[in-house]
């Protein structure tokens, strides 16, 4: 086990108001900014949205996902952020990626949805595990479909 290395999970409420384009272009930005400042921290993990909600898993050293996670959770375009899990981990699970995306029409952000509408956003009923697993096991599919690196 790499001592050093842990990994936050956690969801949060969408505050993004306006259409699909306004929504479109608020995540293309915090991916844009996400994909610039996680590599400099050391950063990886996955972001999805989907029912109002956003889920994002955070790979790096304990000090380092501190520092992205404070600035993540001053962000106005979402609140409610709820913490499902910080924890060592032996390996990053997307080490390829700075930030990978599951948007509303991925299957993995179909399930998700699923998950955040029976939960009603009660965090006893999300579990960190969960969400892990789906975004690993979609990100194995895609990145065996399109061998893209991020
Ligand atoms: P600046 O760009 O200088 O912005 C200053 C303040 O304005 C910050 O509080 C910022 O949150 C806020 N802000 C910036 N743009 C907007 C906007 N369009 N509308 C409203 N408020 C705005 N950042 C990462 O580095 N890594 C991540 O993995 C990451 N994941 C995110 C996941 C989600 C769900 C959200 C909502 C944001 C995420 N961000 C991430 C973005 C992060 O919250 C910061 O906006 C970004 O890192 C820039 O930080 P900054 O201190 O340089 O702020």
């Amino acid at each position: 086990m790499n001592a050093s290395l842990f990994r936050l999970i956690y969801i949060s409420r969408n505050e993004i108001s306006g259409d699909e384009a306004t929504l479109n272009r608020e995540i293309d930005q915090i991916l844009a900014s996400s994909r610039v400042k996680n590599p400099i921290e050391n950063i990886t993990g996955a972001l999805m949205f989907n029912a109002g909600c956003f889920a994002q898993v955070l790979e790096g050293s304990h000090n380092e996902i501190q520092n992205t996670f404070e600035r993540i959770q001053c962000d106005p375009r979402h609140s409610h952020v709820v913490v499902l899990a910080f924890e060592p981990t032996s390996e990053r699970s997307f080490s390829n990626w700075s930030m990978a995306y599951f948007g509303t029409n991925s299957n993995a952000a179909a399930k998700f949805g699923d998950i955040a509408n029976k939960a009603g956003f009660d965090p006893s009923l999300l579990e960190g595990d969960r969400i892990f697993d789906l975004l690993k096991e979609h990100l194995i599919e895609a990145e065996s479909a399109s061998h893209r690196k991020q």
